[in-house]
């Protein structure tokens, strides 16, 4: 390497990995303000938080979402540890909340066992607009109990709770069932035999997934193949009886609670352990990644990761495309400035403007104190770009009367207040 390309090489600017990005304020307002409101919702509904870590043995997520899934496949990002043994960053968060379950022996509790989690998840995925590398979700699972249908459907209601709460716009819920061990199969079988009558008119996916996952193929957006999707046979029709009486009744108990549902036969979810209900809620102004929330029954899942027979259902909601979609619509909270910036000069107003800030920083206010003095030309400047409500003036005139100058910074004016009144003043007016 030449002396010059080295020297380049040494200042070389990173950038963050390609998927990947950084959330910066104000926008890190608003994800707070979904975190607490999630936390603030599952709450209500009796949700405890789990906090899982972002890796585990790579099997785990191959045996619970399955070896031919994409996710397992194709996304993963997996390294060998230390030992050798294979580990992978989190693609999603389900099979960790089971193997938490098991692992804790959650089945002694009182069931079922209602958690939620939130945080980022890894997929090596194509990255657009909504899809990204690292993501994040905030998700739901209820381990345990019966497979009750108003277990689904409070699920549900759950989330459509918390998006109504968030005021996210255009929110449209699809449900549909995609059958047990006992239907599926059958069904998969008639629609594979279906598919392969119309092989040579599907695209490449399609062919590859009549043989790997036939179901899949139902997921399709390739608009040639939309006509011939229409024309196979749905899965409801082929449900049996005690799949064909819980989806029924899952969608009575969405009505009792006021939830609106559209049935879309043609749902069914990427990941292997999903059965019975499945889930998917699409919200505006996301383009073509607009499902903000996938969910779905996976009763047979805590056991295939060696736990007791569990029932489980649960959620996962794109904490990126939720966000995407609110500022979308503009329901963003206004970005907040400081309350007060403390314009001092003066050793003497150094010491009280100290004071003040601890004081008023202790009532909840968010102050700004410079940390050399300024012209108070100069620090009313800078209170301005900061977005400040008030400038608290402190020369030494004031430090001397006792009597503290607050500048509103909207309209010019300025009152003297003793330190006291100050305090109620600013408690009254911000
Ligand atoms: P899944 O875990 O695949 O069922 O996805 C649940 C939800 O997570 C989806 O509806 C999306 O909102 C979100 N999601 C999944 N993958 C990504 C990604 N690569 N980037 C952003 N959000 C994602």
């Amino acid at each position: 390497m030449s002396e010059g390309a080295a020297k380049k090489e040494e200042r070389r600017k990173f950038q963050a990995i390609k998927g990947t990005r950084d959330l910066l304020p104000p926008e890190t307002a608003l994800w707070n303000r979904v975190e607490q409101t999630a936390h603030a919702i599952f709450s209500t509904f009796g949700f405890g938080e789990i906090r899982v870590p972002i890796f585990e043995p790579t099997e785990l997520f191959a045996r619970s979402i399955g070896q031919d899934t994409d996710v397992v496949s194709k996304e993963m990002y997996s390294f060998a540890d230390g030992d050798e043994t294979s580990v992978s960053l989190r693609p999603e968060a389900t099979a960790s909340v089971c193997r938490a379950y098991i692992e804790h022996g959650m089945q002694s509790l009182a069931q079922p066992v209602k958690l939620y989690y939130m945080g980022p998840m890894f997929r090596r995925e194509r990255p657009q607009k909504g899809r990204y590398r690292q993501f994040y979700q905030i998700g739901a699972e209820v381990l345990g109990g019966s497979d009750a249908p108003a277990i689904d459907a409070e699920v549900i209601e759950m989330v459509m709770t918390f998006f109504d709460r968030l005021e996210l716009q255009g929110v449209q819920l699809d449900i549909n069932s995609i059958g047990c061990r006992e239907c599926r199969p059958k069904y998969v079988e008639l629609l594979r035999a279906e598919l392969l009558k119309v092989k040579e008119k599907l695209g490449a996916d399609s062919q590859r997934r009549i043989e790997t996952n036939p179901l899949r193929v139902l997921d399709s957006k390739l608009e040639s193949e939309q006509s011939i999707i229409a024309k196979l046979p749905h899965i409801a029709d082929h449900l049996c009886e005690d799949c064909a009486t819980h989806y029924a009744a899952v969608k009575h108990q969405l009505e009792m609670r006021g939830v609106i549902y559209r049935e879309n036969w043609r749902l069914v979810r990427g990941l292997d352990y999903y059965m019975r209900t499945t889930f998917e809620i699409t919200a505006q102004g996301l383009g073509s990644q607009n499902a903000v929330c996938g969910g779905g029954r996976y009763d047979g899942l805590v056991e295939l990761l060696g736990g007791p027979p569990t029932k489980g259902i649960g959620f996962a909601i794109g904490e990126d495309r939720l966000i995407l979609s609110l500022q979308e619509s503009g329901k963003v909270p206004a970005p907040k400035g400081r309350d007060v910036y403390i314009a001092w000069m003066g050793e003497k107003a150094r010491a009280t403007a100290i004071r003040a800030a601890k004081h008023l920083r202790k009532a909840g206010f968010s102050v700004e104190l410079p940390p050399v003095e300024q012209r108070f030309g100069k620090a009313l400047g800078q209170a301005d770009k900061l977005g400040a409500r008030f400038a608290l003036i402190l020369g030494d005139n004031e430090v001397s009367e006792g009597l503290w100058t607050l500048k509103t910074l909207a309209d010019g004016s300025q009152t003297k207040f003793t330190e006291a009144d100050l305090l109620e003043h600013l408690r009254k007016s911000v």
